[in-house]
């Protein structure tokens, strides 16, 4: 039996969990379920989004799964889900992005796979105003750091058989900070001979990735463009409410949905359970549990196939609980 931190998180965060709770449920797989709230609740609570009892189990389970957490704009405490990322030090952000039968997007055949440097960048959180009327903030791009995540990448290609991986970045004008990001990709590139490496500049990339994704396969970049880009990337393969991820450290591991607590659909049993569900398959891959995860994935595939009863995104009339009870159904018949 395997215990795992759930983290149901603010907004529709809950009715997502709720969800893949089902469907994991149905897949028949030892997993117990250790509660541990962060966000707005912890926060009314106990006065902090991120008490240390949620970083205590995440260490002592080793692997999380995670709802989204409201992040307060241009005031408040800092974003929880960076926290969780830099204190348990989770370098890789990695959001597959795949076409499937029965989304209706003008995007065909896509299979990209973004990987995020998750720790530094612009989300170091290093800022200050010079006086009223300016302020800075600073990016941090380290060798050790960039390495790590160039590394992944390639690792994560080798063992994923793909043929390509592209450093995205924008050293022709941030020279000393991405053009040490681009320097270390060209340098790690080196071990990896057989996989094709190429950089793009991150204006560039994102009008490629419209006009040309089937060019691509594994991406790597600092951390706000692995952001931005993400949700390119969902965006062509039908939305956020699509799009699974996982931040990936040396020991532990926290899987959550691209995709925010979409405020305005908290409690209205409305939104795509499918990026929960599916960053819960990447959580059975990470546990051992790859045949699980495999039936997890097709169930979920079958029931976006049959169009029947899908979220309003997809062009259906189901809730979230109706579509998690649809994979479910399936996933007992497989
Ligand atoms: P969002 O991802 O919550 O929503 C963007 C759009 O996508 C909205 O139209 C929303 O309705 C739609 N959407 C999101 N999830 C969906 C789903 N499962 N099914 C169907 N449609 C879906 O982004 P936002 O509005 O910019 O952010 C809302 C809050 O979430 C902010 O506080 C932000 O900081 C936070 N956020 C958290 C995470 C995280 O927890 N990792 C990630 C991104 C944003």
């Amino acid at each position: 039996m395997t215990t795992v931190t759930l983290i149901r998180g603010d907004g529709v965060g809950p009715e997502l969990a709720a969800a893949a709770v089902t469907v994991i449920e149905a897949a028949a797989v030892d997993i117990t379920w250790e509660e541990a709230v962060a966000g707005q609740e912890a926060l009314e609570k106990e006065g902090t989004p991120l008490p240390p009892r949620v970083l205590d189990s995440i260490r002592k389970n080793r692997v999380a799964l995670k709802g989204p957490i409201t992040t307060p704009i241009g005031s408040g405490f800092r974003s929880v889900n960076v926290a969780l990322r830099r204190e348990l030090n989770l370098y890789a952000n990695l959001r597959p992005a795949r076409s499937m039968a029965g989304i209706k997007t003008p995007f065909k055949e896509i299979d990209l796979v973004v990987v995020r440097e998750n720790t530094e960048d612009l989300y170091a959180g290093i800022e200050h105003r010079v006086g009223p009327d300016a302020a800075e903030s600073i990016k941090i791009i380290t060798r050790q750091a960039s390495e790590k995540i160039v590394r992944f990448a390639f690792d994560y290609a080798r063992k994923h058989n793909r043929s390509k991986v592209t450093a995205v970045h924008k050293a022709n004008i941030l020279k000393l900070s991405d053009g040490l990001f681009l320097e270390v990709a060209r340098q790690v590139a080196g071990d990896y001979p057989e996989i094709e490496f190429e950089d793009r500049i991150v204006d560039n990339m994102s009008m490629q990735l419209v006009q040309k994704p089937q060019n691509y396969d594994v991406l790597v970049m600092p951390n706000l463009y692995g952001d931005i880009l993400s949700d390119i990337c969902a965006g062509l393969v039908g939305g956020l409410g699509v799009a699974p991820g996982a931040n990936i450290g040396e020991e532990l591991a926290l899987f959550e949905p691209v995709h925010g607590s979409a405020p305005k659909y908290a409690g209205k049993n409305r939104v795509n359970p499918t990026a929960m569900i599916l960053s819960a398959a990447l959580m059975l891959d990470h546990l051992g549990e790859g045949e699980a995860a495999s039936r997890v994935r097709k169930a979920t595939e079958a029931v976006i196939r049959e169009g029947k009863r899908v979220t309003y995104d997809l062009g259906g009339t189901a809730g979230t609980a109706e579509m998690a009870a649809a994979i479910a159904d399936h996933l007992k018949q497989l």
